[in-house]
Parts: structure tokens; sequence; C-alpha cells
């Protein structure tokens, strides 16, 4: 997988299927899957979508293992471990107009 930006905030990846996703720097924010974010017993988001600015984007986006990025966001938020497969489901469900079809 590529890793690289898209616009001045968004996320896009380059699957090895040769799919392509932009992920919008927001909504990545809010689906942040760790401890902080989602209660771990109940699975239940318990981030307040309202502290997390619009305009949040990520800092840094850094290798973690083989397995997943970690995000530093420009909210100071930085303990969510985003794994690619997670990140390739989330890909489902995103708005439509965010998915693009794989370059020809
Ligand atoms: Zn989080």
């Amino acid at each position: 997988m590529e890793i690289g930006r898209a616009g001045e905030s968004d996320i896009q990846i380059r699957w090895s299927d040769g799919k392509i996703v932009i992920y919008p720097a927001r909504f990545l924010r809010l689906a942040c899957p760790c401890a902080v974010c989602v209660d771990e017993t109940t699975g239940r988001r318990i981030l307040v979508v309202a502290s997390v600015p619009p305009d949040v984007r990520p800092l840094a986006i850094e290798p973690v293992g083989r397995y997943a990025i970690s995000i530093r966001w420009s909210d100071g938020h930085s303990t969510g471990i985003y794994t690619w497969e997670w990140l390739y489901q989330l890909a489902g469900e995103l708005p439509k107009q965010e998915t693009q079809p794989p370059e020809k």
C-alpha cells in the first residue's frame, strides 16, 4: 500500500489491488479506534464529535510495523492505531464521492 496526502488535509491510500481511496481527514479522526475514543468494553464511541475541530488534519503519519499506521492529529490526538485491514473495511463506509476508480 502507498499512503499519501490528498489536498490540504485528506489522506489517500493506494491499495495493492489498485483501488485508490481518499479518506477525509475529519472523518478519519472521528473514526479513531483507540481506547480514548472508543470504550474498550462496550465498543461504544465516546469521542465527543464537537471536540474535534472542523479543520483537523494529520500532522504526521507513521508506520506501525507492517500492519498499521499511527496518525498524529492537529488537535493533539495521537494514540490511534489504524490497521490496514481496518482502513480497507472503512473504505466501504465512506460517502460515495470520496472513492475513486483505479487509475488506468
Ligand atoms: Zn483516538
